[in-house]
């Protein structure tokens, strides 16, 4: 198996504590963030078990796919325990995302059918494609057919076009690789030999509302996968998204509703469960189908709180917490808006996306994941000999974050000591 997450976790996950300056512009201390759950401990039974056919407010149609998804989801991308996934499915969550680029997450639901084969009828398995612009459709097939593979199964229920504008891909600008027609040829065929059942797309980019319209407008995608949090909504173009989706019947999926990967600013510590279970609830009365945290997937405990959340309805008390909460984080979340920072680079740095792996290494608790996409990063697009002595990107976010120093902080960390200079 490749390089782990898990490995590290008992190290890193969650620890909530910045460990390099460069990071964001706090301290190494007054930042909290989830619990860590060892994954040695014995796994508790669900407290819960939640049905379809009986608790149908928890329950919502995923657009035209026309699947009932559990309002809450597991997020596939840190997955380490097949027994805690299986936990979740038994409490009554039956939808999960995955990738065939996080790591070994394939591999672990795989163990999981192994180990349980009766959970794959409870689940609507979702996982992704990194489908390029040019790229042939003998190598989207190719890609497909490693993940049916890889997940030990005859069918996905829903292949996602990963990450568009993700800047992992040369030359993607968030629209082009919808325009690929050896991939809508590659869906007819996929789909006519029952391999998939449905499509989707995913967006991350400061861009996603326009650019999964222009995905809906295909007409080729069932669902869409998108991040929204309370931060991260209007300038995103999310309404517009959403309303685009509801006329065409697209389902919508919500991911990334913790922003800044769940830390918790100075005076936090008390309230993060609140944080959690708030953030969770205020995506969900949004006209999302599911929200998917991947805390779900790796934490009996927070399986627990993400169900309790999305049984209550948003109250004016989570509106009051999240406006102090939203207010402390807000100088230190990096909202993704490469055209500010990035159009300011002489150097063409990736920066949003360095940003966002740095996030991966230090809040999500995924140092293997974060090396690997910020070592696909064509090397020009990592760093600049000129960032040793320059801050222009710092000096244009409007939020006050540091992006030069962390992407100094990456070079040294996430590619090597420096190799990633060459
Ligand atoms: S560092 Fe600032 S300007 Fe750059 S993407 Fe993050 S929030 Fe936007
Ligand atoms: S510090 Fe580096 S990434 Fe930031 S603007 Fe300067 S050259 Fe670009």
């Amino acid at each position: 198996m490749a390089e782990s997450d898990d490995d590290q976790k008992g190290s890193v996950k969650r620890r909530g504590l910045l460990a390099a300056a460069g990071v964001a512009t706090v301290g190494a201390t007054g930042w909290f963030g989830y619990r860590a759950w060892q994954s040695h401990k014995p796994v508790p039974p669900p407290t819960t078990r939640l049905q379809p056919d009986v608790d149908r407010g928890f329950y919502r149609r995923l657009g035209r796919t026309d699947l009932e998804v559990s309002a809450v989801s597991i997020g596939g991308g840190g997955v380490s325990n097949p027994k805690v996934i299986a936990r979740a499915i038994d409490a009554g969550l039956n939808f999960i995302d995955t990738s065939i680029c996080y790591g070994d997450s394939e591999l672990v639901i795989a163990e999981m059918f192994r180990q349980r084969p009766e959970l794959r009828q409870k689940l609507v398995l979702a996982t992704k494609w990194d489908v390029a612009q040019d790229m042939p459709k003998s190598r989207i097939l190719e890609s497909l057919d490693k993940s049916l593979q890889r997940l030990g199964v005859d069918q996905i229920d829903i292949m996602q076009l990963h990450w568009l504008g993700g800047g992992h891909v040369r030359g993607d600008d968030g629209f082009n690789r919808l325009d690929n027609e050896a991939l809508y040829a590659a869906m007819e065929e996929v789909k006519k030999a029952g391999k998939v059942r449905f499509f989707g797309a995913t967006s991350h980019h400061e861009n996603r509302g326009k650019i999964l319209e222009h995905a809906v407008g295909k007409g080729a995608y069932d669902m869409l996968l998108v991040k929204m949090n309370a931060l991260d909504f209007d300038g995103a173009g999310i309404p517009s998204l959403l309303s685009v989706a509801r006329k065409a019947d697209v389902g919508v999926v919500a991911m990334k509703s913790q922003p800044d990967g769940g830390r918790m600013p100075p005076g936090f510590e008390e309230k993060k469960w609140g944080v959690y279970q708030a953030n969770l609830r205020w995506v969900l009365q949004h006209d999302v189908a599911t929200v998917i945290n991947s805390d779900i997937g790796e934490d009996p405990e927070m399986q627990d709180l993400a169900i309790e959340a999305a049984r209550e309805p948003f109250t004016e008390a989570d509106r009051a917490l999240l406006e102090q909460y939203t207010t402390a984080v807000s100088p230190h979340y990096c909202r993704g808006c490469d055209s500010l920072c990035g159009g300011a680079c002489p150097e063409g740095v990736s920066i949003a996306a360095v940003m966002q792996f740095a996030m991966y290494h230090e809040a999500y608790g995924w140092p293997a994941r974060a090396r690997q996409h910020y070592r696909n990063l064509p090397v020009a697009e990592r760093f600049a000999e000129r960032c040793l002595s320059c801050s222009q990107c710092s000096d244009a976010c409007p939020h006050g974050l540091d992006p030069a120093g962390t992407v100094r902080w990456a070079a040294e960390t996430l590619g090597d000591g420096g190799s990633s200079r060459a």
